[in-house]
């Protein structure tokens, strides 16, 4: 492997340990960061579960999904995060997770998964969902596991910082490390509230505007939260 930053490197593998340890991501699901010196190499672990990831245990992967140092095992969905960075030059960091909570919006079509807390306000008033069977018919593994279905699911994700994917798991945009890790954590709770919401009653969310200015005001106050979970692991 080229040189790499290795402050890069360690935040990586906080971010790891930090979703593993908030049950985001399990023995599954990855997290990688795009390299800002070559933006068309990205870092990510090699196949292997998060909470184990050290930093010996990160590979560079270009954007056609190979491990520039040989010989490594990748994971199988490393196309979710090739394609996003190919079309969306604003994302520096991906969460793939199957965390919970958010599975369930993935499969009720008439309920949008939307901010209904101020926290998770990155949210918006929609969210997009990326149906597999559309892109590759009725019968596949439900994964990512090429090229053209990396395409398929960037299409679905659009601009926005969070697709979910029927009957599978969630893919997490953001600008850097500690954004995508507080996105990622905070969709899941974003979920759990409004599943619960739902089953009291009526559900008042939050409007255009008010998911705009209070994601402004979270955006500036994320290193808070990143130094308290970087310290916690
Ligand atoms: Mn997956």
């Amino acid at each position: 492997m080229r040189p790499v930053d290795r402050n890069l490197v360690e935040d990586l593998v906080a971010a790891n340990r930090i979703l593993a340890s908030r049950g985001i991501l399990d023995g599954f699901g990855h997290v990688s960061v795009r390299q800002a010196e070559r933006p068309d190499r990205f870092l990510m672990a090699r196949s292997m579960a998060p909470a184990l990831v050290t930093a010996d245990d990160i590979v560079e992967h270009d954007l056609d999904g190979r491990a520039v140092a040989s010989g490594i095992s990748t994971y199988l969905e490393r196309f979710i995060h090739c394609e996003i960075y190919r079309a969306r030059p604003d994302v520096h960091a991906i969460v793939h997770s199957h965390s919970p909570a958010l599975i369930a919006f993935g499969v009720v079509e008439s309920t949008p998964l939307r901010a209904v807390c101020h926290t998770a306000a990155f949210l918006g008033t929609c969210t997009p969902v990326f149906e597999i069977r559309e892109a590759a018919g009725p019968a596949t593994d439900m994964l990512i596991r090429s090229p053209e279905l990396g395409r398929a699911l960037t299409q679905s994700l659009g601009s926005s910082p969070l697709v979910l994917m029927r009957g599978h798991g969630s893919t997490v945009v953001g600008a850097n490390l500690p954004q995508v890790v507080y996105r990622a954590i905070y969709a899941e709770l974003n979920a759990r509230l409004q599943s619960e919401a739902m089953r009291s009653g009526a559900v008042t969310y939050l409007t255009e505007d008010e998911a705009r200015l209070a994601a402004e005001t979270n955006d500036g106050a994320i290193g808070r939260s990143w130094e308290l979970w970087r310290r916690a692991i």
